[in-house]
């Protein structure tokens, strides 16, 4: 019997999670790591902070899941990989062995140098402290009235996280006095017309852009920037992009330029073809890829497939990304969305019922949400 141990239950992975029957049939077994019983949809995130989803609405219960299905399900986080003798390491000493390895272990936001956050900051990720940070918000606006929030980042999910806030703490009756900082330009690297659409949503609530405002270093309650500029707030959030999982590089195993696991077409890793990897933490060998859960749920029926291939000593398949004209939803908090593709950009309530409905259907698919 062979067997397959997925590391991490992430994006790229559920595909693998529902055809675990199937791989039981062929006489394989398979075991799940993962250090929560559930996985969040970060799609979903910036709405559960903002009130419009609950927990269980934006997670598959993927330990059920797996055991479900007759896989192992082991609570745990993955530290390293022992590839030579082919065994997965977990937080607690503990090993596994493997015949096939998958890593989908995601991504984590860098802390600007910070050991440890400091209270009432979070980062963006992992998605399920954003239930802790929504609550916290709507005690403050109960208590306080007037809540001030400050958002580092000028990415979309600065963007996304900075108009959730805004609701949660405008829905749970308070003031919210919303500043979002960002190095360079809000949305710097889309078309102008997302930038502009984005501005007006926030000039509309009373949302503060400070942009050219480098992040110099964070005390409790207050940020201080490289132009002088320093915000005082009574919770922050982190958005300052994404760094790959740590596993991959603290295993001794190839990385690409973006401190991923690098991979080939067949996203397995050139050095130890037993060894595959999707999602965020993987560097994409043929051309980089965004960092973004598109990709991830793209790769889902190649990596399904070509575990099951080679498991069963048969070639594996191709991962075609497809196009990077992908399309674009941000949820601005307001009930509203950004809408970007091909070319065409919009905002508005339709772009908002979009996104929920895709997103809901995404959830159904792969068997989580309510
Ligand atoms: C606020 C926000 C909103 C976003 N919105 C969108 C969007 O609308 N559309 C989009 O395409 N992208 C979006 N993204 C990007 C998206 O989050 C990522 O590209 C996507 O999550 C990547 O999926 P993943 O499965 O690789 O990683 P993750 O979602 O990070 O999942 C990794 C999984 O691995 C587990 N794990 C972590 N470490 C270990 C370990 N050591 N051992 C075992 N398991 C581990 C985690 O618990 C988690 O379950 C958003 C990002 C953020 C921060």
């Amino acid at each position: 019997m062979a067997h397959l141990v997925l590391a991490g239950a992430g994006h790229a992975h559920l595909m693998t999670l529902l055809a675990i029957p199937g791989l039981l049939a062929r006489g394989h077994g398979v075991t799940c790591v993962s250090p929560g019983e559930r996985h969040f949809y970060s799609g979903m995130g910036p709405g559960l902070l903002g009130g419009l989803y609950d927990p269980d609405d934006i997670s598959f219960p993927v330990a059920r899941m797996v055991a479900e299905r007759g896989g192992r399900f082991v609570r745990g986080a993955a530290v390293r990989i022992d590839a030579a003798a082919r065994r997965l390491v977990l937080h607690d000493g503990s090993s596994l062995s493997y015949d096939v390895l998958s890593l989908n272990t995601g991504s984590r936001v860098p802390l600007g140098g910070l050991a440890q956050l400091p209270p009432d900051v979070w980062s963006v990720k992992p998605i399920e402290r954003l239930v802790e940070a929504r609550s916290r918000l709507e005690e403050l606006a109960r208590k306080r009235g007037r809540v001030a929030v400050a958002v580092i980042g000028g990415g979309p999910a600065g963007l996304e996280i900075a108009g959730n806030a805004w609701a949660a703490v405008h829905r749970a009756g308070g003031i919210p006095r919303v500043t979002l900082a960002a190095k360079g330009r809000l949305l710097g690297r889309f078309a102008p017309r997302l930038r502009e659409l984005a501005v007006r949503s926030f000039a509309r609530r009373g949302i503060a852009l400070a942009e050219g405002a480098r992040l110099l270093d964070l005390a409790p309650g207050r940020a201080r920037f490289a132009n002088g500029r320093e915000l005082w707030f009574d919770a922050a959030f982190l958005a300052l992009g994404v760094e790959p999982s740590p596993l991959a590089r603290d295993s001794g195993l190839p990385l690409g330029p973006g401190g991923g696991l690098l991979v080939d077409a067949h996203l397995r890793c050139p050095d130890h073809p037993e060894i595959f990897g999707g999602g965020d933490c993987i560097d994409f060998g043929p051309r980089p890829l965004d960092k973004v859960g598109v990709y991830a749920v793209r790769q889902n029926p190649v990596l399904a497939a070509n575990f099951a291939a080679v498991l069963d000593g048969r070639p594996p398949t191709r991962f075609d990304p497809g196009s990077d004209d992908y399309l674009l939803l941000f949820n601005l908090g307001d009930g509203t969305a950004i809408f970007r593709k091909r070319g065409v950009v919009l905002a508005g309530s339709l772009a908002m019922r979009l996104k929920d409905a895709i997103d809901r259907r995404f959830m159904r698919g792969f068997g989580g949400g309510n």
